[in-house]
């Protein structure tokens, strides 16, 4: 298992829609590891979901789980997921403010509204198709990474750029200690 290089802000590959992937890749060797190496990858970097194209591959897949996690103190805990050509399929009409981080515009938090609630449709890394309802943070962050794979980030999604904040004002402003990685 490898960690691997996270694409950053400026990069037109987080600009473009991914590519589906394909049912034979599945059982891929090269396409398995991937899914190990970005598991790995977001661990490291205390992330909470990480699109394939943040590590530079086209692929529609995310992964996402966390346990307490220092950057999301108020977040719980999620089992380690794999989505593989998701896509939300209903979004609730009631949405609320959250703030937002991401691996590939490090140091920065920004205040993004979404829906409170989503369902989304994938395959799992067996190939077998999965329905989840997802609410809260974890709505949230089903909402962030499927975004990556449509080619924006949250910055898209903001309303007021002003809520926009370097993670050191971000810190002083709400007493959150600050990650040596973000
Ligand atoms: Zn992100």
């Amino acid at each position: 298992m490898a960690r691997l290089k996270i694409v950053k802000i400026g990069n037109s590959i987080l600009r473009n829609a991914t590519g589906r992937v394909d049912s034979a890749c599945l059982k891929d060797r090269r396409f398995r590891k991937l899914l190990k190496d970005m598991a790995v990858t977001m661990r490291y970097y205390r992330g909470v979901g990480l699109a394939a194209n943040q590590v530079g591959k086209t692929m529609s897949v995310f992964v996402l789980g966390w346990q307490a996690n220092s950057r999301y103190p108020d977040a719980g805990k999620v089992a380690f997921r794999v989505y593989i050509n998701p896509r939300i399929v209903e979004y609730s009409k009631e949405t609320e403010n959250g703030w937002e981080g991401c691996l590939s515009i490090p140091a920065y938090r920004g205040l993004v509204r979404r829906s409170t609630k989503v369902t989304i449709e994938a395959v799992d890394e067996e190939g077998m198709p999965v329905r989840q309802t997802a609410s809260g943070f974890l709505a949230r962050v089903i909402q962030h990474e499927a975004d990556h794979l449509k080619g924006l980030v949250y910055l898209d999604r903001m309303e007021d750029r002003r809520n926009w904040m370097h993670l050191e004002e971000f810190s002083r402003a709400f007493g959150v200690k600050a990650g040596p990685e973000e």
